[in-house]
């Protein structure tokens, strides 16, 4: 048995995008929304990932596959995610929309 290497996402990242039905009103950081992988427009209904950094939209098998062998963006080339490294946490929870403190007098 033979371990692949994989320097791309794994799948329990990739999961932990969130993938929507795309419709014309549907918000992505594009002018024109077309999958840069495929290069086609997205149709209504079609499932589209956006990419949490950048909000950069793909077609979910497009982006997926693009995913395993690689954690940029296609579009913009942002990294997904940070290398791991000796940082120091910088990282502060978000609060939830309408989070409320049951101390905050
Ligand atoms: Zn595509
Ligand atoms: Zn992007």
């Amino acid at each position: 048995m033979t371990r692949m290497a994989q320097s791309g996402l794994r799948r329990k990242a990739l999961r932990a995008m969130p993938i929507l039905l795309y419709s014309s009103g549907l918000k992505l950081n594009a002018a024109n929304p077309m999958c840069a992988i495929c290069l086609s427009d997205f149709e209504a209904g079609e499932h589209v990932r956006v990419l949490p950094k950048c909000n950069h939209g793909f077609h979910v098998r497009c982006i997926d596959r693009w995913l395993l062998a690689r954690s940029t963006c296609p579009t913009c080339r942002q990294p997904l995610f940070a290398t791991p490294g000796p940082v120091h946490s910088v990282l502060v929870p978000l609060r939830p929309e309408g989070f409320v403190t049951p101390y905050d007098f």
